[in-house]
């Protein structure tokens, strides 16, 4: 492909500055980086308008598995395209929605076999509570209306689930109009990591003291994005589970970002053996590629919801199911299994671990490695997300040819499972020598 002209550049820029609104940006800010015009992406490569070459450690926003450009992700959008591009699902069968609502019943552990779909991670988490809150009014226990959450926590930035949210940048501004939730004190960390014990004690006694009044513990499993990359033990997920269970109320995990391998199990869950009640999905998907989401349910669950009209659930999407979407999540699906992705994550990622243990090792200043899977991150200093360390990394990985976006001073990589080996060296060779950078 020929590189862009300046003039394409220039103008496309002017016209992206007049008009879009971008997410979390600081205008001001935006406006005085050099923009980065993204043309193509192929592999785990994203490639700018004068021809140059980034390596996407950052996954495209968490959701890219696969690689960019997939041929067959490409086919299986086209075929779907000129057959029929969009049909409601409302009181219609469509092949490409019940196929993969087939497969993921079969794919997803245990009783978790009603699929209902949305098309964004949020909205996967939303229908979730609304599930749970809904089957418990119409089924003997109308009591059961809280939620417990973790520290931390972050379920998508819609107002029902900001409610859940525990990341304060997020949600402080808009606190007025969200409903309580429960979440425990932040774990006491120190150079090393957190300190768990406190958070499952804590949970353990609210859910045997209080439980009586809870629908759902909704929980990201074993890592928390948003928070900045942590990872819990196995245990703390177990342990919750255990105390949900004994309470009466359900369990939601929010796999939004863990699903598919990203840990390198296909759910993050099966790191601690748990089974949730509901289960949300939606990034990985279709390999992160169509706004395409969905949330699992028991058919206990689904069955707390027959005996007429007034009792079936009320939500729904104009684009839920939609076929795009559908026809390339049952290809991405195909590709996981065909190609092995969970084998090729678990034999590199004892290589992302380590690249990150060595920087905090030996970059003084750099603490709390942390990594599972293909996901590693690193905290450059108490700041938080408004610190300013992580984006002097970001500027500076950039000119050694890396697209990273950090958490303010964390430092984070989840790039495509894909990967190869001599693209992973690139990635954590340039991560160490921007950190190394932006610390001096
Ligand atoms: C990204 C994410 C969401 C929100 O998904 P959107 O598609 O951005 O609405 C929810 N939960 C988790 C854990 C996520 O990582």
């Amino acid at each position: 492909m020929e590189p862009w002209s300046d003039e394409n550049r220039e103008r496309l820029i002017a016209v992206d500055r007049r008009h879009l609104w971008r997410p979390y940006t600081a205008a001001d800010e935006h406006e005085r980086r050099d923009p980065f015009v993204v043309v193509r992406a192929e592999g785990p490569w994203l490639f700018d308008a004068d021809g140059r070459r980034y390596l996407d450690t950052n996954g495209s926003w968490w959701c890219n598995t696969l690689g960019h450009g997939r041929a067959e992700l490409r086919r299986a959008l086209c075929e779907q395209a000129e057959r029929m591009l969009h049909v409601t699902l409302a009181g219609v069968v469509h092949e490409p929605a019940a196929r993969l609502a087939e497969r993921l019943a079969v794919w997803a552990p245990g009783s978790l076999n009603r699929v209902f779909f949305t098309d964004n991670g949020s909205s996967a988490v939303e229908v979730a509570l609304k599930i749970a809150l809904q089957f418990f009014r119409q089924n003997g226990e109308p009591a059961r209306h809280r939620f417990l959450a973790l520290p931390g926590a972050y379920h998508g930035d819609t107002l029902g689930v900001m409610s859940l949210g525990g990341v304060g940048a997020f949600v402080e501004t808009f606190r007025p109009v969200l409903f309580d939730a429960w979440r425990p004190p932040e774990p006491p960390r120190d150079e090393g990591g957190w300190d768990w014990e406190p958070v499952a004690v804590a949970f353990e006694r609210e859910l045997a003291e209080r439980g009586e009044d809870v629908a759902a513990v909704v929980l990201e499993p074993i890592v928390q994005g948003a928070a900045g990359m942590r990872v819990h033990p196995p245990w703390l997920l177990a342990r919750i589970a255990e105390a949900a269970r004994a309470a009466g109320a359900l369990l939601v995990l929010d796999e939004v970002f863990t699903g598919f391998g990203r840990t390198g199990r296909w759910l993050a869950c099966e790191w601690a053996g748990v089974e949730p009640d509901l289960l949300c999905l939606a990034k990985g998907l279709t390999g992160g590629t169509m706004p395409l989401a969905a949330t699992l349910a028991s058919e206990r669950l689904f069955d707390g919801f027959r005996g007429g009209r007034s009792r079936a659930l009320m939500h729904g999407h104009t684009y839920c199911g939609h076929p795009l979407g559908s026809a390339v999540a049952l290809e991405a699906l195909r590709i996981y299994e065909e190609e092995r992705i969970l084998e090729h994550v678990a034999a590199l990622a004892p290589r992302l671990c380590e690249g990150f243990e060595a920087m905090a090792r030996d970059l003084p200043g750099v603490q709390r490695p942390r990594s599972i899977g293909m996901v590693a991150a690193v905290d450059l200093g108490e700041g938080g997300y408004h610190g300013a360390t992580g984006w002097r990394v970001h500027e500076a990985a950039r000119r050694r040819g890396l697209y990273l976006r950090p958490l303010g001073d964390t430092v984070y990589v989840c790039p495509p499972l894909v990967i190869q080996e001599e693209e992973l060296d690139f990635l954590l060779e340039g991560v160490r020598e921007a950190v190394a950078e932006a610390l001096t």
